[in-house]
């Protein structure tokens, strides 16, 4: 029988590998400037919770945006506006962002990251819940890209918006779809593991989303869902 003090050494060494993992990968291929530090640093100091994806999703976002086009980007969560900056700076000068933020505070410093950022001007920042300022956006879609990243308890009714406002090739995106795999028990112990399940059910039973899902943030732990709008 191996000792538990053996599991437990294996383990710490591969936590301390994945950290240093990430750690290059975020060197090598995600290097965060100022204006991406800062956005973190303004939220810090406003008491924000750093709840805002990894450097390495930012740029999947931007790989993402850039492989379909995309000229019109959803996001719905916005908090200090560091996602948002990683997908704007995938846009051509005149495409545009729409971000959807409940808390007045947050769109507040995320605005401040847009504008140290040079990208006021490609940023449409829209206050209030979520599935209230969606139903406004028919007139605006589609859009190229999608990125859900907000209360997980919504997500289903995100993605039906989503698919709504996209057209055949769009790309929706969800954050957090894991939760230390508590999104895959049954039944899921609390609410935003009850939304991840959720929303991972819906996409996998909807014939006009080719979806996959893996870990990407939180050493592993979630990640993001994506799904391409099928014709
Ligand atoms: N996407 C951001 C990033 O990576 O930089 C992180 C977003 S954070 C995880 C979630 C954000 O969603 C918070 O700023 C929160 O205030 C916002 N939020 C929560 N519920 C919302 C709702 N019903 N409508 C709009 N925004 C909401």
């Amino acid at each position: 029988m191996t000792h538990p003090q053996a599991n437990l050494t294996q383990l710490q060494t591969e936590a301390a590998q994945r950290s240093l993992i990430e750690r290059e990968l975020t060197a090598r291929f995600a290097p965060e400037d100022e204006v991406l530090r800062d956005a973190q640093a303004r939220a810090s100091a406003a008491g924000m919770p750093a709840i805002q994806i990894s450097p390495v999703q930012g740029k999947l976002l931007q790989v993402l945006a850039t492989a379909c086009g995309a000229r019109k980007i959803l996001e719905i969560g916005a908090l200090a506006g560091y996602s948002g900056t990683w997908l704007a700076r995938a846009l051509p000068p005149e495409g545009r962002l729409i971000t959807l933020e409940v808390s007045a505070k947050h769109a507040g410093v995320a605005r401040e990251t847009y504008a140290q950022a040079g990208l006021a001007d490609r940023v449409d920042l829209r206050l209030g819940p979520a599935l209230e300022t969606l139903a406004g956006l028919t007139g605006e879609a589609p859009f190229d890209l999608i990125f859900i990243d907000a209360d997980k308890g919504n997500y289903p009714g995100y993605l039906d918006w989503a698919v709504k406002l996209s057209r055949p090739g769009s790309i929706i995106v969800a954050d957090n779809v894991i939760r230390s795999g508590r999104a895959f028990q049954s039944p899921p112990p609390d609410e935003s593991a009850e939304g991840a399940a959720a929303y991972n059910a819906k996409l996998l039973a909807n014939p006009r989303l080719l979806s996959v899902a893996f870990p990407m943030d939180d050493g592993g732990l979630d990640g993001f869902a994506i799904s391409v709008v099928l014709p």
